[in-house]
Protein backbone atom coordinates (compact mmCIF):
# COMPACT_ATOMS: atom_id res chain seq x y z
CA UNK A 1 0.00 0.00 0.00
CA UNK A 2 1.33 3.45 -1.07
CA UNK A 3 2.68 5.59 2.28
CA UNK A 4 2.65 8.73 -0.12
CA UNK A 5 0.63 11.46 2.09
CA UNK A 6 -0.40 14.97 0.35
CA UNK A 7 -0.01 18.60 2.26
CA UNK A 8 -1.46 20.99 1.01
CA UNK A 9 0.05 24.34 1.01
CA UNK A 10 3.41 22.72 1.78
CA UNK A 11 5.17 26.99 2.20
CA UNK A 12 2.50 27.08 5.34
CA UNK A 13 3.77 27.33 9.58
CA UNK A 14 1.55 24.46 10.34
CA UNK A 15 2.42 22.22 6.98
CA UNK A 16 6.20 22.97 7.61
CA UNK A 17 5.64 21.08 10.94
CA UNK A 18 3.90 18.28 9.85
CA UNK A 19 6.01 17.65 6.72
CA UNK A 20 8.85 17.43 9.03
CA UNK A 21 6.90 15.25 11.52
CA UNK A 22 5.66 12.27 8.48
CA UNK A 23 8.94 12.25 7.40
CA UNK A 24 9.99 11.62 10.64
CA UNK A 25 7.70 8.75 10.98
CA UNK A 26 8.81 7.18 7.17
CA UNK A 27 6.21 8.64 5.16
CA UNK A 28 7.04 10.17 1.96
CA UNK A 29 5.49 13.57 1.06
CA UNK A 30 4.01 15.40 -1.88
CA UNK A 31 3.39 19.01 -0.79
CA UNK A 32 1.35 21.51 -2.75
CA UNK A 33 2.69 25.47 -3.23
CA UNK A 34 0.63 28.05 -5.40
CA UNK A 35 3.20 28.95 -6.64
CA UNK A 36 7.01 27.98 -8.80
CA UNK A 37 8.37 31.41 -6.56
CA UNK A 38 7.58 29.54 -3.45
CA UNK A 39 8.60 26.04 -4.51
CA UNK A 40 12.45 26.96 -4.28
CA UNK A 41 12.44 27.89 -0.54
CA UNK A 42 10.08 24.81 0.38
CA UNK A 43 12.20 22.71 -0.93
CA UNK A 44 15.07 23.81 0.92
CA UNK A 45 13.77 24.04 3.74
CA UNK A 46 11.75 20.64 4.04
CA UNK A 47 14.39 18.34 1.78
CA UNK A 48 12.63 15.07 0.40
CA UNK A 49 9.76 16.53 -0.18
CA UNK A 50 8.25 16.44 -3.90
CA UNK A 51 6.16 19.81 -4.46
CA UNK A 52 3.73 20.61 -7.19
CA UNK A 53 1.77 23.46 -8.16
CA UNK A 54 -1.98 24.16 -7.15
CA UNK A 55 -4.19 27.12 -6.49
CA UNK A 56 -7.11 26.83 -4.22
CA UNK A 57 -8.83 29.09 -6.59
CA UNK A 58 -8.53 27.06 -9.67
CA UNK A 59 -8.56 23.20 -10.88
CA UNK A 60 -5.55 23.04 -12.77
CA UNK A 61 -2.56 20.69 -10.87
CA UNK A 62 -5.32 18.84 -7.86
CA UNK A 63 -5.62 15.74 -9.79
CA UNK A 64 -2.41 15.16 -10.52
CA UNK A 65 -1.53 16.25 -6.88
CA UNK A 66 -3.47 13.62 -5.52
CA UNK A 67 -2.40 10.99 -8.01
CA UNK A 68 -0.99 7.88 -5.85
CA UNK A 69 -1.60 9.34 -2.32
CA UNK A 70 -2.69 7.06 0.56
CA UNK A 71 -3.63 10.41 2.64
CA UNK A 72 -3.99 14.18 1.69
CA UNK A 73 -3.51 16.66 4.79
CA UNK A 74 -5.57 19.86 3.68
CA UNK A 75 -3.84 22.29 5.72
CA UNK A 76 -4.20 25.31 3.28
CA UNK A 77 -6.45 28.11 3.24
CA UNK A 78 -5.84 31.93 3.60
CA UNK A 79 -4.95 33.14 7.04
CA UNK A 80 -4.36 37.29 6.80
CA UNK A 81 -3.47 39.27 9.71
CA UNK A 82 -5.69 41.82 8.46
CA UNK A 83 -9.37 41.78 8.01
CA UNK A 84 -9.81 41.61 3.67
CA UNK A 85 -11.60 43.81 2.18
CA UNK A 86 -14.26 41.14 1.12
CA UNK A 87 -15.13 38.36 3.00
CA UNK A 88 -15.29 36.45 -0.50
CA UNK A 89 -11.36 36.85 -0.36
CA UNK A 90 -10.96 33.95 2.34
CA UNK A 91 -14.31 32.21 1.66
CA UNK A 92 -14.42 31.34 -1.68
CA UNK A 93 -10.52 29.75 -1.74
CA UNK A 94 -11.57 28.07 1.82
CA UNK A 95 -14.65 26.38 0.50
CA UNK A 96 -13.97 26.11 -2.90
CA UNK A 97 -10.73 24.70 -2.32
CA UNK A 98 -11.73 22.20 0.19
CA UNK A 99 -14.19 20.66 -2.26
CA UNK A 100 -11.26 20.87 -4.65
CA UNK A 101 -9.02 18.98 -2.34
CA UNK A 102 -11.82 16.60 -1.45
CA UNK A 103 -13.08 16.18 -5.45
CA UNK A 104 -9.34 15.15 -6.44
CA UNK A 105 -8.95 12.50 -3.91
CA UNK A 106 -12.45 10.78 -4.33
CA UNK A 107 -11.43 10.16 -8.31
CA UNK A 108 -7.81 9.21 -6.89
CA UNK A 109 -8.78 6.77 -4.59
CA UNK A 110 -7.33 7.77 -1.84
CA UNK A 111 -8.55 6.66 1.27
CA UNK A 112 -8.38 9.16 4.01
CA UNK A 113 -8.60 13.33 3.38
CA UNK A 114 -7.46 15.01 7.33
CA UNK A 115 -8.73 18.61 6.77
CA UNK A 116 -7.40 21.34 9.16
CA UNK A 117 -10.63 23.93 10.46
CA UNK A 118 -10.28 25.89 13.54
CA UNK A 119 -11.71 26.68 17.04
CA UNK A 120 -12.97 29.42 14.94
CA UNK A 121 -15.43 26.95 13.22
CA UNK A 122 -16.83 26.06 16.88
CA UNK A 123 -16.86 29.08 18.82
CA UNK A 124 -18.65 32.19 16.76
CA UNK A 125 -21.60 32.91 19.14
CA UNK A 126 -21.00 30.52 21.72
CA UNK A 127 -19.05 32.29 24.14
CA UNK A 128 -19.02 31.56 27.91
CA UNK A 129 -19.23 28.26 28.05
CA UNK A 130 -16.97 25.18 27.80
CA UNK A 131 -17.09 23.68 24.03
CA UNK A 132 -16.86 20.78 22.46
CA UNK A 133 -16.82 19.21 19.08
CA UNK A 134 -20.57 19.63 18.84
CA UNK A 135 -20.31 22.57 18.61
CA UNK A 136 -20.71 25.17 15.47
CA UNK A 137 -19.89 28.55 14.91
CA UNK A 138 -23.39 30.57 13.97
CA UNK A 139 -21.61 32.27 11.03
CA UNK A 140 -23.96 35.05 11.19
CA UNK A 141 -21.74 35.94 14.35
CA UNK A 142 -18.68 35.57 13.19
CA UNK A 143 -15.65 37.41 11.09
CA UNK A 144 -14.99 36.67 7.56
CA UNK A 145 -12.18 33.75 8.54
CA UNK A 146 -14.35 31.76 11.39
CA UNK A 147 -17.05 31.96 8.64
CA UNK A 148 -14.37 31.10 6.46
CA UNK A 149 -13.28 28.00 8.26
CA UNK A 150 -16.75 27.53 9.40
CA UNK A 151 -18.42 27.07 5.41
CA UNK A 152 -15.13 25.43 4.69
CA UNK A 153 -15.49 22.26 7.20
CA UNK A 154 -19.77 22.04 6.74
CA UNK A 155 -18.57 21.78 3.07
CA UNK A 156 -16.15 19.23 3.60
CA UNK A 157 -18.99 17.34 5.85
CA UNK A 158 -21.50 17.37 2.97
CA UNK A 159 -18.99 16.14 0.73
CA UNK A 160 -17.66 13.91 3.20
CA UNK A 161 -21.44 12.65 3.59
CA UNK A 162 -22.25 12.09 -0.40
CA UNK A 163 -19.16 9.94 -0.46
CA UNK A 164 -18.91 7.13 1.59
CA UNK A 165 -15.59 5.71 -0.41
CA UNK A 166 -13.78 8.65 1.12
CA UNK A 167 -13.07 8.79 4.81
CA UNK A 168 -12.78 12.51 6.45
CA UNK A 169 -11.33 13.54 10.11
CA UNK A 170 -11.30 17.38 10.76
CA UNK A 171 -8.58 18.97 13.51
CA UNK A 172 -9.86 21.99 15.10
CA UNK A 173 -6.63 23.93 15.95
CA UNK A 174 -6.51 26.68 18.67
CA UNK A 175 -3.89 29.75 18.44
CA UNK A 176 -1.10 28.23 16.98
CA UNK A 177 2.06 28.97 18.38
CA UNK A 178 5.78 27.34 19.04
CA UNK A 179 8.85 27.36 16.62
CA UNK A 180 8.96 29.18 12.90
CA UNK A 181 10.60 27.54 10.53
CA UNK A 182 11.69 30.47 8.49
CA UNK A 183 12.25 33.66 8.48
CA UNK A 184 8.81 35.02 8.76
CA UNK A 185 6.13 35.21 11.84
CA UNK A 186 2.99 34.16 10.86
CA UNK A 187 -0.28 35.88 11.85
CA UNK A 188 -0.32 33.43 14.96
CA UNK A 189 2.86 34.13 16.08
CA UNK A 190 2.76 37.78 15.36
CA UNK A 191 1.77 38.75 18.95
CA UNK A 192 4.69 36.89 20.64
CA UNK A 193 7.08 39.09 18.04
CA UNK A 194 4.99 42.33 18.99
CA UNK A 195 5.92 41.55 22.65
CA UNK A 196 9.55 41.00 21.95
CA UNK A 197 9.85 43.25 19.75
CA UNK A 198 9.59 46.43 22.10
CA UNK A 199 7.90 49.55 21.83
CA UNK A 200 4.23 48.44 23.51
CA UNK A 201 3.33 50.22 26.70
CA UNK A 202 1.77 47.09 28.29
CA UNK A 203 -0.37 44.27 27.54
CA UNK A 204 -4.11 44.11 25.74
CA UNK A 205 -6.47 41.52 28.24
CA UNK A 206 -6.78 39.27 25.28
CA UNK A 207 -7.52 35.98 25.82
CA UNK A 208 -6.75 32.90 23.22
CA UNK A 209 -6.36 28.81 23.58
CA UNK A 210 -3.18 27.44 22.71
CA UNK A 211 -1.85 24.70 20.82
CA UNK A 212 2.04 23.63 20.00
CA UNK A 213 2.49 23.76 16.41
CA UNK A 214 4.32 20.54 16.69
CA UNK A 215 1.92 18.75 18.68
CA UNK A 216 -0.61 20.01 16.09
CA UNK A 217 1.45 18.37 13.69
CA UNK A 218 1.31 14.97 15.54
CA UNK A 219 -2.48 15.32 15.94
CA UNK A 220 -2.80 15.21 11.97
CA UNK A 221 -1.13 12.50 12.00
CA UNK A 222 -2.67 10.67 14.57
CA UNK A 223 -5.62 11.55 13.02
CA UNK A 224 -4.08 10.36 9.82
CA UNK A 225 -3.63 6.66 10.61
CA UNK A 226 -6.76 6.22 13.75
CA UNK A 227 -9.21 4.00 12.42
CA UNK A 228 -11.40 5.34 14.70
CA UNK A 229 -10.54 9.20 13.97
CA UNK A 230 -12.90 8.92 10.42
CA UNK A 231 -15.53 10.61 10.64
CA UNK A 232 -14.83 12.85 13.48
CA UNK A 233 -13.48 16.20 14.38
CA UNK A 234 -11.34 17.29 17.38
CA UNK A 235 -10.37 20.11 19.43
CA UNK A 236 -6.61 20.31 19.97
CA UNK A 237 -6.12 23.05 22.24
CA UNK A 238 -5.22 23.67 25.51
CA UNK A 239 -7.04 26.16 28.30
CA UNK A 240 -7.23 29.58 27.78
CA UNK A 241 -4.16 31.88 28.36
CA UNK A 242 -3.96 35.93 28.96
CA UNK A 243 -1.85 37.79 26.41
CA UNK A 244 -0.49 38.90 30.01
CA UNK A 245 0.29 35.72 31.48
CA UNK A 246 1.69 34.90 28.15
CA UNK A 247 4.17 38.33 29.10
CA UNK A 248 4.65 36.96 32.50
CA UNK A 249 6.27 33.33 30.94
CA UNK A 250 8.22 35.41 28.24
CA UNK A 251 9.64 37.74 30.87
CA UNK A 252 11.27 34.68 32.66
CA UNK A 253 13.65 34.91 29.50
CA UNK A 254 13.34 38.18 27.86
CA UNK A 255 12.36 41.74 28.96
CA UNK A 256 8.63 42.60 27.42
CA UNK A 257 5.97 44.64 29.39
CA UNK A 258 3.60 42.86 31.60
CA UNK A 259 1.58 45.11 32.73
CA UNK A 260 -1.99 44.76 31.65
CA UNK A 261 -3.69 47.66 29.45
CA UNK A 262 -6.86 48.62 30.55
CA UNK A 263 -9.67 47.88 28.27
CA UNK A 264 -10.70 51.20 27.30
CA UNK A 265 -7.32 52.33 26.22
CA UNK A 266 -7.22 49.56 23.68
CA UNK A 267 -10.55 50.42 22.04
CA UNK A 268 -9.42 54.12 22.06
CA UNK A 269 -6.13 52.82 20.47
CA UNK A 270 -8.52 50.37 17.47
CA UNK A 271 -10.12 54.17 16.57
CA UNK A 272 -6.81 54.97 14.63
CA UNK A 273 -5.06 51.26 14.73
CA UNK A 274 -6.80 48.88 11.96
CA UNK A 275 -4.11 46.15 13.63
CA UNK A 276 -5.90 46.73 16.80
CA UNK A 277 -9.54 46.58 15.17
CA UNK A 278 -9.60 43.41 15.09
CA UNK A 279 -8.26 42.36 18.59
CA UNK A 280 -10.65 44.42 20.45
CA UNK A 281 -13.47 41.95 19.12
CA UNK A 282 -11.12 39.52 21.64
CA UNK A 283 -10.81 42.36 24.51
CA UNK A 284 -11.66 40.46 28.44
CA UNK A 285 -13.32 36.90 26.48
CA UNK A 286 -11.86 33.55 27.79
CA UNK A 287 -11.66 30.89 24.90
CA UNK A 288 -12.85 27.66 26.57
CA UNK A 289 -12.41 24.23 24.72
CA UNK A 290 -12.33 20.66 25.32
CA UNK A 291 -9.55 18.80 24.00
CA UNK A 292 -10.33 15.69 26.16
CA UNK A 293 -12.05 13.96 22.84
CA UNK A 294 -8.43 14.16 20.86
CA UNK A 295 -6.30 12.95 23.99
CA UNK A 296 -9.34 9.86 24.60
CA UNK A 297 -9.45 8.84 20.98
CA UNK A 298 -6.28 9.91 19.38
CA UNK A 299 -4.39 9.13 22.54
CA UNK A 300 -2.67 12.78 21.93
CA UNK A 301 -0.94 14.83 24.36
CA UNK A 302 0.25 18.38 24.56
CA UNK A 303 3.44 20.02 26.24
CA UNK A 304 3.31 22.67 28.68
CA UNK A 305 2.36 25.72 27.12
CA UNK A 306 5.30 28.22 28.52
CA UNK A 307 7.22 25.93 26.83
CA UNK A 308 5.76 26.71 23.77
CA UNK A 309 5.83 30.55 24.82
CA UNK A 310 9.55 30.23 25.02
CA UNK A 311 9.85 27.85 22.37
CA UNK A 312 7.69 30.43 19.98
CA UNK A 313 9.77 33.45 21.22
CA UNK A 314 13.52 31.61 20.68
CA UNK A 315 12.68 30.85 17.71
CA UNK A 316 11.84 34.58 16.51
CA UNK A 317 15.26 35.50 18.04
CA UNK A 318 17.07 32.83 15.67
CA UNK A 319 15.53 34.05 12.87
CA UNK A 320 16.25 37.81 13.95
CA UNK A 321 12.43 38.78 13.75
CA UNK A 322 12.67 40.90 17.01
CA UNK A 323 15.72 43.48 16.95
CA UNK A 324 18.29 42.98 19.66
CA UNK A 325 16.39 40.89 22.03
CA UNK A 326 17.82 41.60 25.81
CA UNK A 327 17.65 38.75 28.00
CA UNK A 328 16.13 39.76 30.86
P1 LIG B 1 -0.07 30.01 6.91
O1 LIG B 1 1.31 29.88 7.40
O2 LIG B 1 -0.54 31.33 6.39
O3 LIG B 1 -0.30 28.90 5.81
C1 LIG B 1 -1.41 28.93 4.96
C2 LIG B 1 -1.07 28.11 3.74
O4 LIG B 1 -2.19 28.15 2.85
C3 LIG B 1 0.14 28.67 2.96
O5 LIG B 1 0.86 27.59 2.44
C4 LIG B 1 -0.55 29.45 1.85
O6 LIG B 1 0.25 29.56 0.69
C5 LIG B 1 -1.72 28.53 1.58
N1 LIG B 1 -2.75 29.23 0.81
C6 LIG B 1 -3.44 30.34 1.16
N2 LIG B 1 -4.26 30.69 0.16
C7 LIG B 1 -4.06 29.79 -0.85
C8 LIG B 1 -4.58 29.61 -2.16
N3 LIG B 1 -5.50 30.43 -2.67
N4 LIG B 1 -4.14 28.55 -2.90
C9 LIG B 1 -3.21 27.70 -2.41
N5 LIG B 1 -2.66 27.82 -1.20
C10 LIG B 1 -3.09 28.85 -0.43
O7 LIG B 1 -1.12 29.63 8.04
P2 LIG B 1 -1.06 28.44 9.11
O8 LIG B 1 -1.06 29.09 10.44
O9 LIG B 1 0.00 27.46 8.75
O10 LIG B 1 -2.50 27.81 8.87
C11 LIG B 1 -2.64 26.49 8.35
C12 LIG B 1 -4.06 26.06 8.56
O11 LIG B 1 -4.37 26.06 9.95
C13 LIG B 1 -5.11 26.95 7.88
O12 LIG B 1 -6.13 26.14 7.40
C14 LIG B 1 -5.62 27.81 9.05
O13 LIG B 1 -6.93 28.28 8.82
C15 LIG B 1 -5.57 26.79 10.17
N6 LIG B 1 -5.52 27.37 11.51
C16 LIG B 1 -4.49 28.19 11.87
C17 LIG B 1 -4.45 28.70 13.17
C18 LIG B 1 -3.29 29.54 13.66
O14 LIG B 1 -3.38 30.07 14.77
N7 LIG B 1 -2.21 29.66 12.90
C19 LIG B 1 -5.45 28.38 14.09
C20 LIG B 1 -6.48 27.53 13.69
C21 LIG B 1 -6.50 27.03 12.40
P3 LIG B 1 1.26 30.83 0.48
O15 LIG B 1 2.48 30.52 1.32
O16 LIG B 1 1.55 30.82 -0.97
O17 LIG B 1 0.52 32.04 0.96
Amino acid sequence: MSDLVLVTGASGYVAGHVIQELLGQGYRVRGTVRSAARAADVAALLPGVELVEADLGADAGWDAAVTGCRYVLHTASPFPAGVPEHEDELIRPAVDGTLRVLRAAAAAGVERVVVTSSIAAIQGGNEGRLLTEADWSDTARCDAYAKSKTLAERAAWDFAAEHPEIELAVINPGMIIGPILRAEAGTSVDGIRALLAGGMPGVPRLNFAAVDVRDLAVAHRLAMETPGAVNNRYICAGAAISFPELARILAQRYRVPTRALPDWLVRLSALVNPDARTAVRYLGRKETVSADKARHDLNWTMRPVADSVLDTADSLVRFALVPAPQPA
